[in-house]
């Protein structure tokens, strides 16, 4: 029994070596390409989750539009300190980190005050 063989990008048969997966070159470059933009996609929305994560988080802690809170809580919440959309610092000292109009001022290594853009 002879397998049937598709090119990955375009579908066509593939006829001779039975390692072969693409019938042109420009197939496995376009097959290639695609692959990495949707890892790049990938990427974006996997960053884009993690800032709306932490937004949800920022949103239903900071009740009085400034609450200050543990480190460690927001961590628990699943907070990423990795992730935000804008930061600044205040004469190199108070060092701001927001995501959209939700952020926090980072008081010590424990300690954090919510604020809000206002
Ligand atoms: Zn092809």
């Amino acid at each position: 029994m002879i397998e049937e063989r598709r090119c990955l990008n375009c579908g066509s048969l593939l006829k001779g070596r039975s390692d072969k997966r693409f019938c042109h070159d420009q197939c496995r470059s376009r097959h290639n390409y695609d692959q990495k933009s949707q890892d790049n996609l990938n990427l974006i929305r996997e960053i884009n989750n993690s800032l709306k994560k932490n937004w949800d988080i920022l949103k239903t802690l900071n009740i009085n539009g400034e609450t200050k809170i543990s480190k460690r809580t927001m961590a628990i919440q699943g907070f990423n300190f990795d992730y935000f959309t804008s930061a600044y610092s205040i004469e190199g000292k108070e060092k701001y980190f927001y995501c959209y109009e939700m952020g926090y001022q980072v008081i010590n290594d424990s300690e954090i005050l919510l604020v809000e853009k206002g």
